[in-house]
């Protein structure tokens, strides 16, 4: 581990260690160990891409050797801010292979999270694609890069610019081997305070997450995961590629979650896994019907990132013809599946089970104590893949795991006497808008910021499709704002649009619990 990150205490590293579950294996050795063993396997197809595991080895191998040849090497911090393209895959892989750092951030992303991510780690490297989805990533790149002073390199995946064009390439001779015990990559933390938190996650620990999560869903060569989900969440990164690779299975990128853009993969690839939020499961659900497109391969569809309600759930298996698996997790590392014989009605209700016999996760009251069995409480977790700190964090690291290392997962949720996890819902100040978090904190900071805002509170509301919707509570200073003029507001700061607010009610004050905070439980029942 290295600084600003929190290591096991050795007495569990010993445990994981000796069960098995910590390999002294790399994330590049991982790919390098199934390049020899099934080399002429599909192992990513992606657009018109379609490589082999010896391939991907290969493509990693040079890129790596690149990366190196540019002066990236050991322990240095690249934030990636890649689309569903191949190029995210090598770039990881490579960057793995040589120990230097990955820290995902969102398409989504703008200069006000991207700035923070460089100068939070010290990047030494941003990379990007040229221009995606109408946004021009080389523009982005040049505002960071004018406010970082230790980003030295910009990488691009497409026309370049002013800027460097991927893929880097090198002969892959002489490559340091990094540390198993050290990180492989900084996850976002949904979280909720006034900047995104970093979630350190190292090589043998996240490795084994996915190899917990192939074992859980029965994975094996045979499968074919569809990711159309963005890949640098934690949910579609460990569920999609790091358990298909762990199986040998074949990943296929789709750039989105739109039945036009994934039915059309699922007949040619003959996909079998993939996994969905429940809102893009319901347009799948409404396009199947009418849909020509062959989906009958598909074995299963997981569901979650956001709670499935179990009257949807019910309507998944006959609409799209195949199991329905609900799933949870979380980038700090806890995360649960349906098994395959899990009967119907625990299916239906609950979100999963925890993917290793070592995970062990506490259901508490506000003081710690453990609540009586299937009462609703907060859930504490701990266990060979549950990080015990966020990356340079000591305060927030003290209030956010106990004292023997379980981490507040600030969600409420009630055990099955199976040991399946029932999402009741939340006291984390945190908004869930179709699995996207927001951190209610965050963007309240900068609308305190706008001249007509005096107060803000940001609550989430109910709703159908995303889960839950952003509404901004303002009590105006002057002349109210209106909603379009917050949005604008917030784009100009560079924040990325998934945190604008849906809504705006106008307050002439915010309503306060007993003990003086803002109650944001009253504010969400007055606009409910
Ligand atoms: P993230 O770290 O962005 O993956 O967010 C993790 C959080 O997402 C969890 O702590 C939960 O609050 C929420 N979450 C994940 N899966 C589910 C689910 N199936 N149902 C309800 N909430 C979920």
């Amino acid at each position: 581990m290295q600084d600003g990150c929190t290591p096991w205490p050795e007495e569990f590293a010993e445990r994981y260690r000796a069960a098995g579950y910590w390999r002294d294996e790399t994330l590049g050795e991982l790919l390098g160990g199934l390049a020899r063993s099934h080399p002429g396997k599909t192992a990513l197809v992606a657009g018109e891409e379609r490589w082999s595991y010896a391939e991907l080895d290969a493509r990693t191998d040079r890129m790596a050797a690149g990366l190196h040849r540019i002066g990236i090497g050991p322990g240095d911090r690249v934030v990636v801010q890649l689309p569903n393209i191949p190029e995210l895959v090598t770039l990881m892989f490579a960057l793995f292979r040589i120990g230097a750092q990955p820290v995902l951030a969102l398409p989504a992303h703008r200069s006000s999270e991207i700035t923070y991510f460089c100068e939070f780690t010290d990047a030494v490297a941003y990379v990007i694609p040229d221009v995606h989805v109408g946004f021009d990533y080389r523009e982005l790149a040049a505002e960071v890069t004018a406010r970082v002073p230790t980003l030295k390199h910009v990488l691009v995946a497409g026309d370049p610019g002013d800027f460097t064009a991927l893929p880097l390439d090198g002969e892959p001779a002489g490559l340091p081997r990094p540390d198993p015990a050290g990180v492989a990559l900084f996850l976002l933390s949904g979280g909720t305070t006034g900047v995104p938190k970093l979630v350190p996650r190292a090589h043998q620990e996240w490795s084994y997450s996915g190899r917990a999560v192939a074992e859980a869903c029965d994975y094996g060569e045979e499968t074919v995961h569809l990711v159309s989900l963005p890949l640098s969440h934690n949910w579609p990164l460990t569920h999609g590629l790091l358990a298909t690779f762990h199986a040998a299975g074949t990943l296929v990128l789709a750039p989105g979650p739109s039945p036009d853009e994934a039915f059309p993969l699922i007949e040619r690839e003959r996909v079998t896994e993939t996994g969905l939020i429940p809102g893009a499961a319901l347009l799948w659900m409404e396009a199947a019907e009418w849909d020509e497109y062959d989906l009958s391969s598909l074995r299963r569809v997981t569901i979650g990132g956001t709670k499935l309600q179990p009257e949807m759930a019910r309507r998944v298996e006959p609409a799209l013809g195949c199991r329905l698996q609900q799933a949870f997790g979380m980038a700090e590392g806890l995360c649960g599946f349906h098994r395959w014989d899990d009967p119907q009605d625990v299916v239906l209700v609950s979100q999963g089970l925890p993917v290793s016999p070592a995970d062990e996760v506490r259901v508490v009251d506000e003081d710690d104590n453990d609540v009586a069995p299937g009462e609703v409480g907060r859930l504490l977790a701990r266990g060979p893949y549950t990080v015990r700190g966020y990356y340079r964090a000591p305060e927030h690291n003290a209030k956010t795991f106990t004292a023997d290392g379980f981490y507040r997962t600030g969600d409420l949720v009630r055990l099955l006497p199976t040991g399946h996890l029932i999402f009741e819902g939340r006291v984390k100040d945190q908004i869930n808008r179709g699995a996207e978090k927001i951190a209610a904190e965050e963007v309240e900071n900068h609308l305190l910021a706008h001249p007509s805002v005096r107060e803000v509170a940001l609550v989430g509301l109910p709703d159908d499709v995303l889960g839950e919707r952003s509404c901004a509570c303002v009590v105006p200073r002057g002349t109210p704002p209106t909603l379009a003029e917050l949005a604008a507001f917030l784009r100009d700061r560079g924040v990325a649009a998934f945190k604008f607010p849906d809504r705006l009610e106008i307050v002439p004050r915010l309503p306060l619990t007993p003990l003086g905070k803002v109650s944001k439980k009253t504010l969400a029942g007055m606009f409910h």
